[in-house]
């Protein structure tokens, strides 16, 4: 097995050489921390990744899940994991003082979770899910919600879950049944089940907390009538005793990888006696849950890079030892044959996962840079933040799922034929991201996201901003020699977006809504690739003013090595958008016209 599953050198370039967290510490929220706590927290992540997680990667992939007697029983470690994660202060690690939290950015958490992923990839859904349950409850719970459960989730004690989708409301959220009914003692009685819910229960908590959308009876049809309710797997009575809320496991799905982590099918109210409280106020359920999804979406995005990440320092391992051919410059078949990454294919198929990974890790952090903006920032420049966070918030998410797809591929294929055996981890990492383009939003859904409301909210207030910060990052790559063409090409790409969105304003108002967003998962891909592009070229930048100050805190391998995964990037995926823009500027609509009888 690689020791290596992410690399600390590029994670440090990242923080600090673009995205300068430590500017984040001079903001009144973030005041107690510094560029130094914030390193050793990275050191204390590395340190459990490697001898905490890691260790049981492969067994947690080979005992996935199971019921027994109506319970999910999962890895016997993962309950000591979540009482470290607990104890060790991982899960409140960003919530605010005054709930027992550190206050620690959303980015610096972000670099946790991708460090802990990147090592294995399950018991971080435990750990974070339960973080953002616990925001939730801090946000719009009472004080006595906030008190009964938010200490208890914090110390790994009690599991915090999203309970979102129904058999007939996946992407569809608006179409959730699962009623709500009022009592005279002030809680509501839940009636329904749900389904696919991540760590919905397992034996390695005492108790999970599910934070989940129903419909309080007699509420508006569709997205408008739906609350949000704190719904305990077992409720603490009167004396503070746990009794059961009749919240019952009917079955654990059987998945093809995230072996790790229990997604649990729930019927609540069987006895008519599940009690769920209300969050806030009602019908505004699904507006409030968006601040986790949220969060969660970004997490997504973060967690695919960190298996992506693994797969590659895996499959770079295996290239530089196992030989192979000669190369084709060596005609003496009596001379030893060639390690393999000195194949140009080879070598392709490493840049192309080098390219990808640190590229999405970059739009990740970019990501987390504006959450804490818009969350933090003096109150004038709160609002712009958050407008750049929703519009990015889709590429963040899919761009490293769904490459994530191909770059762990491209991992397994750098193994030949033994990357298709479970003697190595390749099938393992392959298998393990293919989760992530579907929870959280499908890419579909995010496409329609991206193109059908963030792109012209606030009359395109969004794009305009982040346009504009992406010319200010092209106008300062200009001054350096090395970046000045893939300035120009990136300019050159954001004309080409903006002549694509007008074109498909026009098919809006000309032919309609379904055209207008039938390709719109390729309209996202093709915004995706662009926001990589301009995380490249930011990180060039980096790059060429830490050679010009000389500096010592990288080696010449990785600064060189940077250049070789920027020039990849802007020479084998960005060309990929002349694909992507021929079809979305094609008149063609097949895909509206195609009747389903006839698709065979
Ligand atoms: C491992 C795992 C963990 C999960 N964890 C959770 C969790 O913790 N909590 C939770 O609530 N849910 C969870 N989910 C559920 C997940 O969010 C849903 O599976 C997802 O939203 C898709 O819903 P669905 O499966 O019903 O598919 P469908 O909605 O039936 O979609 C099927 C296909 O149709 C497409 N499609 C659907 N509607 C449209 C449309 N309007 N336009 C274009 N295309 C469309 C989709 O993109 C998809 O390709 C999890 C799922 C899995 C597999």
């Amino acid at each position: 097995m690689s020791a290596k599953f992410y690399s600390k050198e590029n994670l440090q370039f990242l923080l600090h050489e673009v995205f300068h967290v430590e500017e984040l510490c001079q903001l009144e929220h973030f005041k107690d921390h510094t560029i130094e706590s914030f390193d050793m927290m990275l050191e204390a992540a590395a340190s459990l990744g490697a001898n905490h997680l890691r260790p049981i990667l492969v067994e947690m992939d080979r005992t996935p899940p199971h019921i027994e007697n109506a319970r999910i029983k999962v890895h016997p470690k993962m309950r000591e994991l979540m009482k470290k994660f607990g104890e060790d202060g991982w899960i409140s690690m960003s919530a605010p003082h005054e709930f027992g939290g550190q206050q620690v950015p959303f980015t610096i958490l972000q670099a946790v979770s991708f460090i802990f992923g990147a090592a294995n990839y399950s018991p971080t859904a435990y750990a974070f899910l339960t973080t953002g349950a616990a925001h939730l409850i801090e946000a719009f719970g009472s004080k006595e919600l906030q008190e009964a459960y938010i200490p208890k989730m914090f110390t790994g004690e009690w599991q915090g879950t999203m309970a979102l989708s129904e058999p007939q409301a996946g992407s569809s959220l608006g179409d959730v049944v699962t009623t709500a009914t009022l009592t005279d003692k002030g809680h509501y009685l839940l009636k329904g089940q749900k389904v696919f819910i991540s760590c919905g229960d397992s034996d390695a908590v005492d108790n999970v907390v599910h934070l989940m959308l129903a419909r309080i009876e007699g509420a508006p049809a569709g997205t408008k009538g739906i609350s949000l309710f704190v719904v305990p797997r077992m409720r603490p009575d009167e004396n503070g005793e746990l009794v059961f809320n009749d919240v019952n496991t009917a079955g654990v799905f059987h998945k093809m990888g995230y072996h790790g982590a229990p997604i649990a099918h729930l019927m609540m109210g069987e006895k008519d006696d599940c009690r769920g409280f209300l969050l806030g106020e009602p019908h505004k359920g699904l507006s409030y849950m968006f601040q986790m999804m949220n969060e969660a979406r970004i997490g997504v995005g973060t967690n695919a890079t960190s298996i992506a990440s693994a797969a590659y320092y895996n499959a770079l391992e295996y290239t530089k030892v196992r030989a192979q051919g000669r190369k084709l410059t060596e005609k003496d078949a009596s001379k030893p044959q060639t390690l393999i990454i000195n194949h140009a294919d080879v070598k392709r198929m490493l840049l192309f996962q080098k390219s990808v990974v640190e590229g999405s890790l970059s739009l990740c952090l970019q990501a987390c840079k504006y959450y804490d903006l818009s969350k933090t920032a003096p109150e004038a420049e709160r609002e712009d933040n958050f407008l750049k966070l929703e519009l990015l918030t889709p590429m963040a998410k899919s761009y490293p799922a769904e490459m994530s797809i191909q770059t762990t591929s491209a991992a397994l294929q750098c193994f030949g034929g033994y990357g298709f055996t479970k003697e190595f981890l390749a099938e393992l990492f392959f298998r393990e991201t293919r989760i992530h383009t579907l929870h959280e939003g499908t890419t579909a859904i995010h496409g329609m996201d991206l193109l059908g409301r963030k792109v012209m909210m606030q009359n395109g207030k969004a794009t305009m901003l982040l346009m504009q910060e992406v010319m200010q990052d092209i106008e300062e790559a200009k001054k350096y020699n090395l970046l000045k063409s893939y300035a120009a090409v990136t300019s050159n790409k954001l004309v080409q977006l903006q002549e694509v969105s007008m074109h498909l304003m026009t098919v809006a108002q000309t032919i309609g809504p379904e055209a207008y967003l039938s390709d719109a998962t390729l309209y996202l891909e093709l915004f995706g690739i662009i926001t990589v592009a301009w995380q490249w070229l930011k990180q060039g930048i980096a790059v060429e003013k830490l050679k010009a100050a000389n500096t010592k805190d990288y080696s010449a391998e990785f600064l060189q090595s940077k250049i070789y995964a920027l020039q990849y990037f802007f020479e084998y995926e960005v060309p990929k958008t002349e694909g992507l823009i021929t079809r979305l500027k094609s008149s063609n609509h097949v895909t509206i016209e195609a009747k389903p009888e006839e698709i065979l």
